[in-house]
């Protein structure tokens, strides 16, 4: 095969998909499937089979079979040694995994390979969970009693996540969800439905018992309505818009789920004068333009102090116009495809608007010529104001605003000057302004002279409209269990 054949090749478990439903591998009960694009050509990958409320019905029943069954009879740390297995079996795929996510997101291959690190890394830390979750003992004022606490399972969890990092963020909810013994159908965007697939064979192979984790491809409104609604069903862990998480939640309310909400952002990313200015820059080109800008926590809003503006627009505009923009498996590339056609005719409208508004285009703007594939040159305005759309709406794609601002007070009012609350960054070589100025900023990671970094032990979610609840960390965890309290009578 050639070089390029090798690249495109796809594992057997998604060409085509089928949904994963207990276990077995199905066609949708309506016998419809759905195109996956290459975005980076621009043509057909695979088709999937799609989800529709009939599979949503099998698939809860066999995670709630699966609950009350097989996976409840395990020990703690049997369910702990599966998730530790299933990591090191992603380990053993990692270039696939890599290879399969860039072919569907148009991430550079690079990228795909962190994500794929991160996702195991997130499955062997919620593995060393499982023996962890513990309950109390309450020293309560009735006489001769006893009363204790235990940290049982919410049940079965939709999990609905988007197309950025599609396995990554599928085990931001998988892994809790499952260390804490919950069982789980999992709906992935039906851009990037692939490694979801993948994981579902890793999972079988590692010898997950049937229905703890199935997988449904489908639509938002079909597939994911009927999962939201189904009363089968305990808890949504949601990532996704702010619009369609606002719908969930309604109609979650039905049956009162549980619902954690990840959502949208736009995240301000603050540089005063004294900082460190070409590590700010390096820091605000990657907080923008990796990923594409398809991040929920890019730095999309960089506020720059007055007397550093020049210089930080030059250095980050020189550094947006050396990223390579490219075939996402071809070595230096650094920004892939928009995922879709749709994105980036919807990221080509906002620079329209930014540029009809008054923003003044500093680079890039237009899409480029790669080929028949999704691409869009990294983008900077200058000149941004906080009425702007660009400044006020999530674009998710590589376009950066700037905005100047003249005091701290007036920054930090700026900043949350937004309906969003996901994350913010502040540079400073300056101590105390950095810590004040974190502890004013209303958003739910604020990152101190550096951006973007996670890791499965730190939380991560949002304030305002960018959602509650948290993903990563011991929060997220409690977040898939509940508490019962015990009474007992010593007399
Ligand atoms: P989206 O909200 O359109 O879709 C997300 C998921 O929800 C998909 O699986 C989709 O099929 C499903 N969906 C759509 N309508 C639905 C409905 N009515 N009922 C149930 N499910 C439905 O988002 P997207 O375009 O796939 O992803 C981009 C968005 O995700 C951005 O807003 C981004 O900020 C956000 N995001 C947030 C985080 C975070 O952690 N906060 C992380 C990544 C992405």
């Amino acid at each position: 095969m050639a070089e390029a054949d090798v690249k495109r090749s796809l594992p057997d478990v998604v060409a085509p998909g089928r949904l994963f439903i207990g276990g077995e591998w199905e066609d949708a009960a309506s016998g419809k499937t759905f195109e996956v694009i290459d975005p980076a050509r621009a043509e057909l990958l695979t088709e999937v089979a799609e989800a529709d409320a009939p599979d949503v019905e099998r698939a809860v029943q066999a995670a709630r079979n699966a609950l009350d069954g097989d996976w409840r009879s395990l020990t703690a740390s049997q369910r702990g040694r599966l998730l530790w297995k299933l990591a090191q079996r992603l380990e053993d795929r990692k270039d696939d995994l890599a290879r399969v996510e860039t072919l569907s997101n148009g991430k550079p291959l690079f990228e795909s390979a962190i994500d794929v690190a991160m996702t195991i890394q997130t499955f062997e830390y919620y593995a060393g969970w499982t023996t962890k979750i513990e309950g109390e003992t309450i020293p309560v004022s009735v006489p001769h009693q006893f009363n204790y606490t235990v940290r049982e399972p919410v049940g079965v969890v939709g999990a609905i996540i988007p197309w950025n990092f599609p396995l990554n963020l599928a085990s931001w909810k998988v892994a809790p969800a499952l260390a804490a013994g919950c069982t789980v159908v999992l709906k992935p965007a039906p851009e990037t439905p692939l490694t979801a697939l993948m994981l579902a064979e890793a999972a079988a192979e590692v010898g997950m018992p049937p229905g703890v984790l199935n997988v449904l491809p489908g639509g938002g409104p079909t597939a994911g309505g009927a999962l939201v609604t189904h009363p089968g069903v305990d808890k949504i862990s949601f990532t996704g818009s702010t619009a369609v998480g606002r719908q969930i939640a309604r109609s979650a309310a039905d049956t009162l789920k549980r619902v954690t909400l990840e959502l949208g952002g736009k995240s301000a990313n603050i540089v005063f004068a004294d900082a460190d200015l070409p590590v700010a820059a390096r820091g605000a080109i990657g907080g923008i333009f990796y990923g594409k800008g398809e991040v929920c926590a890019a730095g999309s809003r960089l506020f720059i102090e007055r007397g550093a503006r020049e210089q930080m627009v030059a250095m980050v505009a020189d550094g947006a116009n050396k990223l390579k923009v490219g075939d996402p498996f071809e070595k230096g590339t650094r920004i892939g495809a928009i995922v879709s056609e749709k994105q980036m005719n919807t990221v080509l409208g906002y620079i329209q608007k930014g540029v009809a508004e008054g923003a003044e285009l500093v680079t890039g703007g237009r899409r480029a010529d790669v080929g028949p594939g999704y691409f869009v040159h990294p983008t900077v305005f200058d000149g941004v104001t906080n009425d702007m759309t660009i400044a006020r709406e999530e674009i998710f794609g590589p376009v950066l605003a700037t905005l100047t601002f003249d005091e701290v007070d007036e920054v930090i009012e700026r900043a949350n000057d937004s309906m969003y609350g996901l994350a913010a960054a502040v540079w400073t070589r300056d101590v105390k302004k950095a810590h004040y100025v974190a502890s004013r900023l209303k958003a739910g990671t604020v990152w101190i002279n550096t951006y973007n970094l996670y890791d499965p032990a730190s939380p991560f979610g949002g304030y305002k409209q960018s959602g509650y609840g948290r993903d990563l960390g011991r929060h997220a965890l409690e977040a898939y269990t509940q508490v019962k309290s015990v009474w007992v009578n010593l007399r």
